[in-house]
């Protein structure tokens, strides 16, 4: 999940990136307004975190252009303990949640996701499609009732494949979902990633469509046609 945080204070800006790439996101930063307003216009992150008090152009500044322009990326606004109004002013500029500082790294996780959630239309927390339940908090995976272990990255390319279950996603989409601005991507690695997947799953969960991009199947496969194979079992690793 690609977040980009707008944050001038070093230590702060560094921290939050930092904790959000443990915790599972992918997190670009950038320290002023200009810069944030560039990399909204390039890239479709899944949230913002934004600071209000930037150089350059300030935060409510931001989040109003963006708005003007119809863009309806979830938007967190990050204030001080003392500053009511500004939280205020945030939520009627089209903010759609904010945190006091100092903040726990956990919560901001928690509620981008809920976030992000809401913003896909989605009620529940766990996605679950053609026989494959995604828990993003836990960042746990399921098929056909067995757990399966993922790396990092192919959970996030599933998360996303999952979340446009029955849509088509070009390799690149997917590239800027799940990867940072400064992280170095191998032209086949989405390619890799979907076989693995294959793997651990099922082949006929991601179809390819050359030249376009992948489809995760929004229901599950006929298992049962006449005299097919027997059920698919998932050759995943199964935590004991
Ligand atoms: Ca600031």
């Amino acid at each position: 999940m690609r977040v980009l945080i707008v944050e001038d204070d070093a230590m702060m800006g560094r921290a939050t990136q930092a904790g959000l790439g443990e915790l599972g996101f992918a997190a670009d930063w950038v320290r002023d307004g200009v810069q944030a307003d560039a990399a909204v216009l390039a890239t479709r992150f899944a949230a913002l975190v934004l600071d209000l008090g930037l150089p350059r152009l300030p935060g409510l500044d931001l989040l109003k252009r963006m708005r003007a322009r119809g863009d309806r990326t979830p938007v967190l606004v990050l204030t001080a303990r003392d500053a009511i109004g500004d939280r205020i002013k945030g939520l009627d500029t089209g903010a759609d949640d904010y945190m006091i500082k100092p903040f726990d790294l956990h919560e901001l996780a928690a509620r981008l996701r809920a976030l992000v959630r809401r913003a896909n239309g989605e009620a529940a927390p766990v996605i679950v499609a053609a026989g494959v339940t995604l828990d993003p908090a836990t960042r746990a995976v399921q098929f056909a009732g067995n757990a399966v272990e993922l790396s990092g990255r192919e959970f996030d390319v599933l998360r996303e494949l999952m979340l446009a279950a029955g849509r088509v996603l070009s390799r690149d989409q997917i590239v800027e979902r799940v990867y940072t601005a400064q992280e170095e991507v191998e032209s086949n690695a989405i390619e890799v990633h979907v076989h693995h997947l294959r793997r651990k799953l099922a082949p006929d969960l991601i179809r390819t469509l050359r030249g376009v991009g992948y489809l995760f199947r929004r229901e599950a496969a006929d298992r049962d046609c006449p005299g097919g194979s027997p059920g698919r079992i998932p050759d995943g690793k199964r935590t004991p």
